[in-house]
């Protein structure tokens, strides 16, 4: 006999357990089921315990560069990487903690431990019990990627779960995969005092952002120390002499040395350590969706319409595993959105979103709206403005003077279409001018507005005035 519920929630992600609550809050009987740690990715193995690092590394980058400010550390800095494990466990702990007690403590809310695989449409099976509901609402999130490379079972390999246990400095990390999650780990552990060396397979870093962007976030990186090999065509492992040997063209060269390379041109860079960084993978693989008759894509995200519903009535999807989105905040939004349909009568849709992110690095970069080949795609008349971060007083007076601001205008109806930020402050400034985009306003509004002097903000309006046909 089943046990009959209102709903079922598959997964304490980000999305999970505010629809918990709401649902909870509308009187419904509601069940939830987390197999490993309550608050998923972001909370425990993601946003959270990255950004305690990169605060980390800022405070030894800082602490490393404070003669150039006229502060005197006498003997050399050193990263106690005990210490820096140990506060990001606080850190972790209290927001693991925090979702943990809210799951348990709400009304009307039943807590299932374990893993939850749906058996037909409207019923899940989880620690040998059968849950049975006519709403089930799946947030299971996703896990790194582990592609088929050679060598790969070979080797030991950090992915971002397992990296989060080190509390040792890696002497020679080697990074595959130069976007967002690989880029934040190369600079927190090059300022830790790690040798990294970062393998991309593409011509340039985070493709999916301009040329540009890429070759500034390349240039701050290199400028640490961090080096960067593009154009892998092909990733190969091995080990030799207890250390890791990474091959750049899947021809190991038989070189010893490190970053060798033999007539042939095939590279090989040896180091103590692997990062993979090369991608997510839904958490869609073991979840009965067959017997549900949930459809997916190829890659096994979850096919969801513009208002999260799965193709089976019943069924809906909020996070990562739709493909929709792969941040916290799109995560977040998908459960304002579903929330909104179900109980407000508000019919909110997926595509009202702006696309917006940021990538961690310091300085950091924000992101909204379209890049730069987007905008030459669309083929509308646009405007752009751009202003180096070296002529922003703020900036200077910081000596934080890396990156710059570019903004792309719709030249006809004079709204903001996109913009970059990489510099100090950037994941923050941006959004003003994601605001005046939901607020569907022209960008004079940003232009005429006062802002505070001084800050990076008060060059917003300046370069505003200033824009050229793109
Ligand atoms: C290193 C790293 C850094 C990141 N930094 C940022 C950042 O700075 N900003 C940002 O916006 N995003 C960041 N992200 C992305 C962010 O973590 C995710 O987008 C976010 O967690 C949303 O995920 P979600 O709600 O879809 O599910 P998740 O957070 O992945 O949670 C899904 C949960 O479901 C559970 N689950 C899965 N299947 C089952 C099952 N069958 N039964 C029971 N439970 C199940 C899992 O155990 C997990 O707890 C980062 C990610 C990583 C890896």
């Amino acid at each position: 006999m089943a046990e009959k519920f209102d709903a079922i929630i598959i997964g304490t992600g980000q999305a999970g357990p505010s629809m918990a609550q709401r649902m909870t809050g509308e009187g419904l009987k509601v069940a939830i089921i987390e197999r490993k740690l309550f608050g998923g990715t972001c909370v425990n193995v993601g946003c959270i315990p990255t950004k305690t690092l990169v605060a980390s590394a800022r405070a030894a980058y800082m602490a490393r560069r404070g003669g150039e400010f006229g502060v005197v550390i006498e003997g050399e800095i050193k990263v106690d990487m005990k210490a820096v494990k140990a506060r990001k466990d606080v850190i972790v702990q209290q927001s693991n903690q925090g979702v943990t007690n809210w799951m348990k403590n709400m009304d009307n809310l039943s807590v299932y431990e374990g893993h939850g695989r749906l058996e037909s449409a409207n019923t899940v099976r989880v620690n040998g019990a059968l849950l049975e509901a006519e709403k089930i609402i799946l947030n299971v999130g996703g896990r790194a990627l582990v592609p088929e490379m050679p060598g790969i079972d070979e080797i030991d390999y950090f992915t971002n779960s397992n990296i989060m246990d080190v509390d040792f400095l890696p002497e020679h990390l080697i990074i595959v995969g130069g976007s967002y999650i690989g880029l934040e780990f190369a600079q927190i552990y090059r300022r830790f005092g790690s040798r990294v060396t970062v393998i991309q397979k593409g011509d340039r870093l985070i493709p999916r952002d301009d040329p540009e962007v890429s070759e500034a976030v390349k240039d701050i990186l290199e400028n640490e120390g961090i080096e960067i090999r593009l154009q892998a065509e092909c990733v190969a492992f091995a080990k030799r002499d207890g250390k890791v040997v990474v091959s750049a063209s899947c021809t190991p060269s038989g070189g010893s040395g490190d970053n060798s390379s033999d007539e042939n041109g095939n590279e090989e860079i040896v180091g103590s350590h692997v990062l993979l960084a090369v991608g997510r993978i839904p958490n869609t693989d073991d979840l009965g969706l067959a017997a549900a008759g949930v459809e997916t894509d190829r890659r096994g995200f979850i096919t969801v319409d513009d208002q999260l519903a799965t193709n089976v009535p019943g069924i809906w999807e909020i996070g990562d595993a739709n493909g929709r989105g792969a941040f916290t905040h799109t995560s977040y939004n998908d459960y304002e959105i579903l929330a909104a349909n179900m109980f407000d009568n508000d019919p909110r849709r997926v595509s009202d979103r702006i696309m917006a992110y940021g990538l961690f690095i310091d300085p950091p970069l924000g992101r909204v709206g379209m890049t730069e080949a987007e905008v030459r795609a669309s083929g509308r008349p646009a405007l752009t403005g751009k202003m180096m971060m070296a002529r922003v007083g703020r900036a200077r007076e910081r000596s934080e003077t890396q990156g710059f601001m570019q903004v792309f205008i719709d030249a006809e109806t004079k709204r903001i279409l996109g913009a970059a930020i990489l510099g100090i402050g950037g994941d923050e400034i941006i959004h003003s001018l994601l605001d005046i985009m939901y607020a569907d306003a022209p960008y004079t509004v940003i232009q005429r507005a006062m802002h505070t002097h001084p800050t990076v903000s008060e060059l917003i309006p300046t370069m505003l005035a200033d824009l050229k046909p793109l």
